[in-house]
């Protein structure tokens, strides 16, 4: 039987449920939490974060992968404490959002050393927290070009996700052939890794989606409700309609299997003031009435958000 660590301990692939897989808890780039200005007490960070998570488990939500990674803010005993108050199982994340969030420690240590920090949080822990994570993150610096240290950490990422079965989520889906390459140099199955944000703003025009696909990858639609229609939209946003249509688009061909839906949002912003009025919830609260509205059946949905993140859970077999 497959087990998946949630930050409580691990729960069978099967009891995963309607799963979003790719949110944050809280997101900050590295040094935030030490800027005076940005310093949110417990209690705020608490106000902020649990009814988005109760709203998401009242609507069907059962779990919420935290893409943040090491450097970002993550916090292992907060999202426990989460987790025992609304319900939803937090699946903690190791590795990075892009080599340009690592820190120097990190930076400037060897894809050896990188391998078995992530190898060590996703089966002894984090920290002290007794958590483990259960995924693992990694992505593409500012610049719309893998750096080497990119490359670097999706090597590790490759390494540890071969030594434990987890999967790869993956910050951009741009410039993916250095990727695929180091993929296959370790031997690691495309379908162990999920390409995201494919359907930003910014991305348009600069992924290689037929490349993904034939290699075996699956594709992130994974940044639903960062709308250009907002009051103050973020620079990755996209107008509503556009998305969905890029999603209908893959869900016509035949491409359900290879995707995977989420929000990206941020319950809790740190060290910026986040985007107003986008949270996990537009998934039931927009996504699914919208899919529902152009003719894409409950089974199809289900596969979506149930069995597409059950399987990329599950250990590949093939070599
Ligand atoms: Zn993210």
């Amino acid at each position: 039987m497959t087990r998946v660590n949630t930050v409580l301990g691990p729960i069978a692939v099967e009891e995963l449920g309607f799963t979003s897989i790719h949110e944050h808890i809280g997101y900050g780039m590295p040094g935030s939490e030490l800027d005076t200005r940005w310093w949110k007490d417990p209690e705020v960070r608490y106000s902020e974060t649990v009814p988005k998570l109760r709203a998401y488990r009242e609507n069907g939500g059962n779990t919420y992968v935290d893409a943040t990674g090491i450097c970002n803010g993550r916090d292992v005993d907060y999202y426990k404490s989460l987790s025992d108050k609304t319900g939803v199982n937090i699946i903690a994340c190791t590795g990075f959002v892009g080599g340009d969030t690592a820190l120097k420690h990190f930076a400037d240590a060897a894809v050896e050393y990188l391998a078995e920090q992530f190898i060590h949080e996703l089966t002894v822990g984090i920290g002290r927290t007794g958590g483990k994570a259960g995924i693992i993150k990694v992505g593409v610096s500012r610049g719309f070009k893998m750096t080497p240290l990119d490359l670097k950490i999706y090597r590790a990422a490759a390494r540890a996700a071969l030594a434990t079965g987890v999967p790869i989520i993956t910050h951009l889906a741009i410039d993916s052939q250095p990727a695929i390459d180091i993929f296959h140099e370790e031997g690691l199955p495309l379908s162990r890794v999920l390409f995201g944000h494919a359907d930003d703003g910014v991305s348009q025009g600069k992924v290689d989606e037929e490349g993904i696909l034939s290699a075996g990858g699956r594709i992130g639609f994974d940044t639903f409700g960062y709308d250009l229609e907002l009051p103050d939209p973020p620079f990755w946003g996209r107008h509503r309609d556009e998305r969905f249509q890029h999603l209908m688009r893959f869900l016509r061909a035949g491409r359900v299997d290879q995707v995977l839906v989420a929000a990206d949002a941020n319950c809790s912003p740190l060290g910026w003031p986040g985007v107003k009025g986008h949270t996990i919830n537009y998934l039931f609260e927009q996504l699914i009435p919208d899919l529902r509205q152009d003719g894409i059946d409950e089974a199809t949905i289900h596969r979506l958000f149930v069995t597409n993140p059950a399987d990329f859970f599950t250990p590949s077999k093939e070599k």
